[in-house]
């Protein structure tokens, strides 16, 4: 996952291959609450792990249920058949609607004493007609806080369950789903009726609903979408096993992908055109607008059909959350589209009708808008414009906008917290990266030099992190072809330097996280000794060796972009890096530092000693005849003699930004 305070996506090019997409939202919090309903064990497969599922989780085990997570596999031991909890409990729901909304029909059912909360966004997302609702049939439920918002204080009920109990249709189709989910509690005696009022909105999210309470056992007798009969003696009954389909509205984004980008096409693993998910009709929107799509059991294959892609009007209420995604094709067609019936997104994580818009005019883009409509125009070349894209907290908003790589004019586009993305598909821009390309000029290099013990890897690994970017750290590379060599029972002289190139050319090497792995063999602890350095310096002094490393260094440079640390990356290995730094430290500040680090490690050190070393190190390493210790012609000096390492990572990223404006 990104956790960066901003991603920058470098201008995108084609995409080819196979995603396998997470378990979906809707299903998997629908899931969990009807197998923490039921009496016994189910185990879920292939549940979605994110903030919203993470929420139910832990109200679940805050009410008694057995929970065992392993991987994607949940196991659940329901409360049904128990006592439910008397102690007052407060529950903390985040952002998670899908969490909040059936919980508090279940919990306001059932009774206790129950406080629900999230954060100030989820207090001014509606409830006050699920709360209308729940009220009409006797719940005891309170505002602590605004009318009709959360957070809410729930009580023991006395229910009254003889007359039908109305419910809006036209705000959330959530309030009704989280009635359907409820009221089995209730209907052991009799049969319980629920009538809708106005409209009902996002019938297919009621579709997935009673699909999966047929699967609990619950067989609800439904009359046109105005009513809804739950029939008396209903009881959970667990399914024992059940699998989670891939998230049908994280496919819109690799359908779309498919659409847009030149490749060989895009299969998606996971879902297929037959699924439960309403948003899977997505996939039609996406064909008139000029995708061609196949799809079999679980899986669907996109590849660009008509480019430009063809606007199209569409009322989008049977696909409201991947109709987003409709908005950001739209700036790839060939005329204007016009997105219809979309009051809900005003009450979605953001208002997203106002997000798209504000957004999609950054890049450049004409639209209008109404209360439950958007217009937006093409996009067409020379009119795209660097955007720093804000994603107000919205998963959506922040994956329908990496999709605008792919524009005609080759701007890079910033996303704003892309962590975001953790709400329904955590690795959404790792899963983009593995399918997208580029040309390598399109993705950055930032190339950090400097002399031994100026904490040249330390800046840059922080860097790295900062900008969510790989990391190449080549003098781990030199050490363990040094490493390799040594194994082999070779030299690490002139004369063996043919065969210490072949290792080199071919080298099993592997890093993850800090750890340096030789032929999976875990080597960090080595190759990092005084010796190991000393070590990497013969063979570095090899050319066929340096030579034999330059196609190893090359495939480091890989989207979204690259930190390089060591000797030749701004001269060499990558000469046309946007930014290159030079990193000093008087001998005096490098012998002290390395004293400090090998006194906390427990050796026994002498800093005079020290420093008379690193000074001939230097004059070794500045006089060598390959690859001397010399800043690139165009590198910027940072003495950071005395400066804290965060002063010398905000140092380069100032310079990072002044030379990647986005507006
Ligand atoms: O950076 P590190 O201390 O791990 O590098 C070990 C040695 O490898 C350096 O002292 C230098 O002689 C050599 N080296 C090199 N070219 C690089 C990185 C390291 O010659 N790109």
């Amino acid at each position: 996952m990104f956790s960066t305070a901003f991603l920058d996506i470098p201008a995108l090019q084609g995409a080819s291959g196979t995603v396998t997409l997470p378990g979906s939202k809707s299903i998997s919090n629908r899931v969990l609450l009807l197998s923490a309903l039921c009496q016994g064990t189910t185990v879920v497969h292939d549940l979605l792990d994110s903030d919203d599922t993470r929420v139910m989780l832990a109200a679940l085990r805050q009410l008694g249920c057995g929970v065992e997570v392993q991987g994607t596999t949940v196991t659940i031991t329901g409360l049904g058949g128990r006592t439910w909890p008397t102690e007052a409990i407060e529950f903390f729901m985040g952002n998670a609607g899908t969490a909040m909304r059936p919980l508090t029909a279940a919990l306001a059912v059932q009774g206790g004493d129950f406080t629900l909360k999230g954060v100030p966004r989820m207090h001014e997302r509606p409830i006050g007609d699920l709360v209308d609702a729940l009220r009409e049939l006797g719940c005891a439920i309170d505002y602590l806080g605004n009318e009709g918002y959360p957070p809410l204080r729930i009580r023991q009920p006395a229910l009254q369950l003889d007359k039908p109990i109305p419910v809006r249709g036209d705000v959330s189709s959530q309030f009704l789903t989280a009635l359907l989910m409820a009221l089995p509690l209730a209907a052991q005696d009799r049969a319980i009726t629920i009538e809708v009022v106005g409209e009902l909105i996002s019938k297919p999210y009621i579709e997935i609903t009673l699909n999966l309470l047929a699967r609990y056992g619950i067989a609800v007798e439904r009359q046109g979408w105005e009513r809804f009969v739950i029939p008396a003696g209903s009881r959970y009954q667990s399914p024992g096993t059940i699998h989670v389909e891939a998230d049908a509205s994280s496919a819109s984004y690799f359908i779309a992908l498919g659409a847009i980008a030149k490749g060989d096409g895009i299969r998606i693993q996971g879902v297929g055109a037959d699924s439960i998910q309403g948003d899977i009709r997505f996939m039609d929107a996406a064909a008139q607008m000029g995708a061609h799509i196949t799809s079999g059991p679980n899986w669907l294959e996109i590849q660009r059909g008509a480019w430009p892609l063809k606007g199209i009007t569409l009322d989008c209420n049977h696909i409201p959350d991947a109709a987003m995604t409709l908005a950001v094709m739209a700036l790839y067609a060939d005329g204007p589209t016009t997105l219809r019936n979309i009051a809900s997104w005003r009450v979605k994580e953001t208002d997203r009708i106002v997000a798209m818009a504000t957004e999609s005019r950054k890049l450049g883009a004409t639209v209008e808008e109404g209360p439950d409509w958007i217009t937006i125009h093409p996009l067409p070349a020379g009119k795209w414009q660097r955007a720093s894209v804000h994603t107000y907290d919205d998963h959506r908003v922040a994956m329908c906008f990496s999709l605008a790589a792919f524009n005609a004019d080759q701007v890079p586009v910033r996303i704003e917290d892309p962590k975001c993305v953790a709400k329904t598909f955590p690795d959404y821009f790792e899963a983009l990266f593995s399918v997208a390309h580029t040309a390598a000029s399109n993705i950055p290099v930032i190339c950090i030099d400097g002399p031994t013990a100026s904490g040249k890897g330390t800046l840059a690994s922080r860097v790295a992190a900062a900008l969510g970017y790989h990391y190449l750290d080549s003098g781990a590379l030199y050490r363990v072809t040094a490493h390799a060599a040594l194994q082999a029972g070779l030299t690490l002289e002139a004369i063996d330097e043919a065969k210490i190139a072949d290792l080199a050319r071919s080298l099993p090497v592997h890093f993850e996280g800090e750890q340096v792995l030789l032929n999976n063999v875990d080597v960090t602890d080595a190759i990092r000794s005084e010796q190991g350095g000393m070590n990497a310096s013969k063979v570095s002094v090899l050319p066929a060796v340096r030579e034999a490393l330059v196609q190893l260094q090359h495939s480091f440079q890989r989207l979204p972009g690259l930190l390089a640390d060591g000797r030749d990356m701004g001269t060499v290995i990558f000469p046309e890096a946007p930014l290159k730094v030079f990193l000093t430290a008087s001998a005096t500040q490098r012998a002290e530092r390395r004293h400090k680090q090998l006194i906390s490690k427990g050796f026994s050190a002498n800093i005079d000693a020290l420093r008379a070393d690193l000074e001939a190190r230097d004059a070794r390493d500045m006089s060598r005849s390959v690859a001397p210790l010399k800043p690139a012609q165009d590198a910027l000096q940072l003495d950071n003699s005395s400066l804290t390492i965060e002063a010398s990572v905000e140092q380069v990223m100032v310079w990072w930004q002044s030379r990647q404006v986005f507006g």
